[in-house]
Formats: structure tokens, sequence, C-alpha cells
């Protein structure tokens, strides 16, 4: 084979697109309930939009960035994450002008690109969908984004799911807690991974977020973030706990959950299974939080904002396992055989006044023998065929054949009146 797709992408094929577009339909469907409407951001930023707002010791700037200068000597980068683009959206088309809704609700659905070690879940070009609220500071928003993520879940018929949530708290309380984390680190310094020794006084938390065993090790005796919350963020955080208990929506508290990205304050969450599809280990789908300091940070107002994403090619990981009838729709409402050349003309027009009366309906191009014309309508997932020739020319009548059921008969008037009433 010459040509081969990079490592770490995918051809999503029409056999599984099905699946994709239920995925995506429904979180419009969901978001829509929610006052969320769509945007759409470019693919690629300025680099700097990245290394601003997601941080310039997280592991995406550090390790992941699809970076390049472009022909003109720009640094640009390929999107990794959907926030950074949207907030920068926001800014520069000042989306927090008082004519605008408060808070300001929008998702965006696309491909993000991360240089990672593909494996199974983890990717090169993977998928997002992800909503974010701007210019809020209400624990309501927290709560009800958080429920928002969790009707999706629901609508995709996923049910083995855990909701962990945690806070950062507000600058004030994370450079207390900064401190204490350093001087609790400081002594295992030399048993910490290069990573976490680099990351020590340039961002500790980093180190909470670190993947080396012995790393984790270390951090589980860690000193917790819930005991540096000054006064506005420990009551901010009982508030969202109390509203998600009114909503009557469980979950855990990790007070060692920080996120891999440095913009987060206040609420953070995190959407996991144990599914199989995951060998039953704690597996996150979805993630996200409150990010306080990002719009200022990149130009804008001191407004805050909370979003999260969810990989999709988790999800469908997920949803194979734990709700695989989730999309078996029909691709056609019918599709016409011929067993002659008079059957063949008859099916091509009658294709055109089916599908102006908005069915979807197709048929077979190459002359292929009618017996792998009735396969092609099975394997197409056609609800009906037909068999056109001589006869059903002359007589004006053809049978409608259920593909796993009965047969009716209809005149050709009849089904250029109204098709759909005998392709139920
Ligand atoms: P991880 O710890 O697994 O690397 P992350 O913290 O980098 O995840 P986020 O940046 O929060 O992930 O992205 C949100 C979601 O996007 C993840 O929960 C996951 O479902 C998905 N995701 C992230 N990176 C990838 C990837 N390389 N391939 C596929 N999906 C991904
Ligand atoms: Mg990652």
């Amino acid at each position: 084979m010459e040509y081969q797709r990079p490592k770490g992408t995918a051809d999503i094929l029409p056999d599984q697109i099905g699946v994709w577009q239920k995925i995506e339909n429904t979180a419009r469907s969901v978001f829509s309930k929610y006052g969320y409407q769509g945007i759409r951001t470019p693919m690629f930023e300025n680099y700097n939009v990245f290394v601003r707002s997601v941080g310039d010791t997280s592991d995406i700037v550090t390790k992941e960035m699809y970076d390049f200068k472009d022909k003109g000597g720009r640094h640009i980068t390929l999107r990794p994450e959907g926030t950074a683009g949207v907030v920068r959206a926001y800014i520069e088309n000042k989306l927090f002008g008082p004519e605008y809704q408060k808070p300001y609700k929008v998702y965006y659905m696309g491909p993000m690109f991360r240089y990672e070690r593909p494996q199974s879940g983890r990717l090169r070009q993977f998928h997002q969908i992800g909503v974010e609220a701007l210019n809020s500071e209400s624990p309501q928003v927290d709560a009800e984004v958080i429920d928002m993520a969790l009707e999706l879940f629901k609508n995709y018929g996923v049910n083995n799911i855990k909701l962990v949530i945690n806070s950062l708290g507000d600058d004030q309380s994370r450079e207390a807690y900064r401190k204490a984390l350093i001087a609790y680190l400081e002594p295992h310094f030399d048993e910490l991974s290069e990573d976490s020794k680099e990351r020590l006084y340039k961002n500790p938390l980093r180190v909470l977020d670190s993947k080396d065993e012995k790393d984790q090790e270390i951090v589980q005796n860690a000193p917790s973030i819930l005991d540096y919350l000054d006064d506005y963020s420990s009551k901010y955080f009982e508030e969202v706990k109390s509203l998600l208990t009114k909503l009557g929506i469980e979950y855990e508290i990790d007070s060692s959950m920080v996120r891999g990205l440095d913009y987060y304050t206040h609420t953070i969450f995190e959407i996991m299974s144990n599914s199989k599809a995951f060998n039953g280990k704690y597996t996150t789908v979805c993630a996200g939080g409150r990010y306080d300091g990002l719009i200022s940070q990149l130009g804008g107002p001191d407004d805050g904002g909370i979003g999260f994403g969810l990989g999709v090619e988790r999800l469908i990981l997920l949803m194979e396992q734990e709700n695989p009838n989730f999309s078996t729709p029909s691709n056609l409402d019918i599709y016409l055989a011929y067993a002659d050349e008079e059957g063949d003309q008859l099916a091509f027009e009658l294709l055109h006044d089916l599908r102006l009366q908005g069915l979807k309906a197709d048929k077979d191009y190459s002359g292929i023998k009618l017996g792998s014309q009735i396969k092609a309508a099975v394997r197409l997932n056609s609800k009906y065929y037909a068999v056109l020739g001589k006869e059903e020319v002359s007589e004006k009548v053809i049978k409608i054949n259920k593909v796993d059921g009965n047969t009716q008969e209809v005149s050709l008037e009849d089904l250029k009146k109204n098709a759909s009433k005998f392709l139920k």
C-alpha cells in the first residue's frame, strides 16, 4: 500500500456514520432544550491562543500540539481543544455586550488534534462535542451544565457512568494550596518523575494529574485542595453540591482531581465509566469545569465561564458496549430492482417521483443480476424493495415487498400520489 492514513487518524465510513450523526443530532436537541446555540470556530488558531489558555506546563502544550509556521511565518496550531477558540471568538466578536444573552450559551462539535501515542480511544485526530456558558458566575449555571451533560448520557442510553466533582477554588485559594503542595512534595523531589520535577515549582497542581505510577503513589497523601478553599470558594462549592442534590444528581468528590488544562477554577467535573468497553477501568468520557480567569487572560472582560468536552470516539466505544442498539436506522425507504430493460426505465423515472415526495429511494445502475439487486436492498438496509419489469410497466401495478415480511400490490398512480402511505 502506497498511501495510508496518518498514524492516529481514522476513516469514519458510511456503515458507522449513522451512529455519529445520531450522536450529534441528539446533542443538538438536548443542548437546545437548555438554550444553547451552535458556534463554529476555525480548526486552527494562533499558537498563543492555546499557550495562554491551556497553559504552558500542560501536557497538551508541552507535548501534544500540532503546531507549525505557515507560509507567511505565522505560528499556527491545530486546535487541541474547543474552549480556547470559543473564548477567543467571544472576545473578538464582543459577544459580551448588553444585547447578548447572559450566560452566552454555545455548543460545538468537530475534530481536535493532539500528538499522542495512539491506542484504543486515543487518537491524534479525535472529535469532541462541547459546550460553553460564557459570561456567567453562578452555582446554578454549574449545576445546569452538569445536569445537561448527564441528560445527554441518558439520551444516549448509557447508564453505567458516575459523576465526579471537585473544586479548585479561586486564584487566592489556589495560591494557598500551591504553597502547601510544594511543601509536601519537596521532600519527595528525588523520587518524582522528570516531568513532575520540572513542574513542581512552575505548576505543582500538574503533579497531581501525573500518569506516572510513582508520582501517583506520592500524591496519594498530598494535602487536599478542599482544605484550602477561601470563604467565597467553599460557599460556592457548597451551593453547587446542594443544587445537584436538589436535582437528584448523585456525585462523588475527588479532591485530587485537577484536570489537564490550566484554566480551570472552582467547579470541575468528569463523567467516568468502568464499562467493559474500558476493560473495567474507570475512564473519563466527558470532562469540564469553570474557568473564571480565562476570558480576561485572553484579553476580554473579567467574566466567568464554564463548559465541558465529550470525546466522541470514547463515547462510541462505551455505547457499543452499553447501548448497542442506539442506531440501526434504515438507510432507504425503498429499493427499486429491475428484471429487464423496460423495468429499468420505469425504476429510473419512478425514483424521481419518490424522491420528490421526500422518500429515500435508490436502484442499481450497473446492470447486475436481479438476485444481486435484492441482496443490495438488504445490504443497504432498505425497508422495502420492488421488482419492476415488462409486466409492471404494462399493468401499471407493482408489488412492494417489505424486506423482512409481507407483500402488497399498489398501483403506479397511487405510488406517484402518495407513496409514503404504502411504505410505513
Ligand atoms: P486524558 O487524561 O485521557 O488524556 P484529557 O484530560 O487530556 O484526557 P480533555 O482534554 O479533558 O481530556 O478532553 C475531554 C475528553 O476528550 C476526554 O475525556 C476524552 O473523552 C476525549 N479525548 C481527549 N484526548 C483524546 C484523544 N487523544 N483521543 C480521543 N479522545 C480524547
Ligand atoms: Mg490527555
